[in-house]
């Protein structure tokens, strides 16, 4: 393998890439980016239809046919582990909908992943918590975009506020802490909460996300106005309470901040302004089996065909690494020409 200097369009310059695809070792693309990080979804389903999401009506699904049975999952997931994959986050549509989640991630726990997590809305945790946290779960993400009861629905159009505080009380209750809180924020819609979801991140052990809404909503209507950017937030907060940025722990997306008075934590996930893609070490496996390299992604290779047709763990594994290899430096959400992917995010996985 010979090493070139590569500049990646939406991240740092990295010293050296690859000619050649590795036939062993990590899995790893032409820019050098170790890949460790898997998110699958096990549903594109989901029992809110959040507006930069889901429309409101006429949302096809997947038939159940087409989805990976949990058998098949776990072969994948087995497969990504021998190849150094470390991390693993359950999502969808919703996962929760999912039979069987709490078997999955008993699974996936005895593969031996350093981490395992879930993201979910919280509608239907509060019954479930006790069997994932006691399966391996060990991390979970809860979304809520409004802290305003009468709010909340107009966001998401379907759940209750009440639910998912509940959730997060039922996660905290079972070990599954610090909660992480993703809030998308959408300018017009919940941008004035940006300082009660800072006060909430004080008041609570929480840890509030503030993700910029990207262009995967399934209406196509996201636009640039719409967006509130990392930066407004943290000068908003910090007007307020003054802001200590928190190193990285890995490569992880969020940009960490502290309250300077000790008392909690926020997170910014910029992916539009502020993209992460120089470092990005995640691939994603789809509801009905795809293997994409980025949310943003016009390729995906299509692993269900293989494992259903008798397709060795060798075979896959190479379509693993393929996956990897092709993903382009960076997403392109700045670049003239980006086009959406056909994809939007709750058929993807979040
Ligand atoms: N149903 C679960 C939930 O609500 O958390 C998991 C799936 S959801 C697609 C995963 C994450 O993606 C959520 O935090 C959601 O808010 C976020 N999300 C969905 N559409 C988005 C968009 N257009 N831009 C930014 N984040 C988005």
């Amino acid at each position: 393998m010979t090493a070139v200097p590569v500049v990646l369009s939406d991240g740092p310059t990295r010293p050296a890439g690859l000619r050649e695809m590795p036939t062993d070792g990590p899995l790893v693309d032409r820019f050098g980016r170790v890949h460790d990080d898997l998110r699958i979804s096990v549903t594109d389903r989901c029992n809110l239809r959040c507006t930069y999401c889901m429309p409101e009506t006429g949302m096809q699904f997947l038939p159940r046919s087409e989805l990976l049975s949990l058998d098949e999952v776990v072969r994948v997931a087995r497969v990504a582990r021998s190849l150094g994959v470390t991390s693993v986050r359950l999502t969808g549509g919703e996962p929760l909908l999912r039979r069987g989640l709490v078997g999955l991630v008993g699974r996936l726990s005895a593969l031996g992943f350093s981490d395992l997590a879930l993201t979910t809305n919280g509608m239907l945790l509060a019954g479930q918590a006790d069997g994932l946290a006691a399966a391996g779960l060990r991390r979970i993400n809860i979304s809520c975009d409004s802290l305003r009861p009468d709010r909340f629905p107009a966001i998401r159009r379907r759940g209750d506020l009440a639910t998912v505080l509940a959730a997060m009380d039922a996660a905290e209750e079972v070990g599954l802490t610090p909660v992480k809180v993703n809030v998308v924020l959408v300018r017009g819609q919940n941008e004035d909460e940006i300082l009660d979801f800072a006060a909430f991140a004080r008041s609570t052990d929480r840890i509030v996300r503030f993700i910029e809404f990207m262009p995967l909503d399934a209406d196509g209507r996201w636009d640039r106005s719409q967006l509130v950017s990392g930066s407004e937030v943290v000068g908003r907060i910090s007007a307020q309470w003054p802001l200590v940025p928190v190193g990285p722990d890995g490569p992880a997306p969020a940009e960490r901040f502290r309250f300077a008075d000790g008392r909690g934590e926020i997170g910014l996930v910029s992916s539009v302004t502020r993209p992460f893609c120089g470092t990005c070490n995640r691939l994603r496996l789809t509801a009905d089996g795809a293997v994409r390299n980025c949310l943003f992604a016009h390729h995906e290779r299509g692993v269900r065909d293989l494992l259903r047709s008798g397709g060795t763990d060798a075979e896959l594994a190479a379509e693993l690494r393929a996956a990897v290899w092709d993903k382009r430096p960076g997403h392109g959400i700045n670049e003239p020409g980006f086009l959406r992917p056909a994809r939007s995010m709750s058929m993807i996985g979040g």
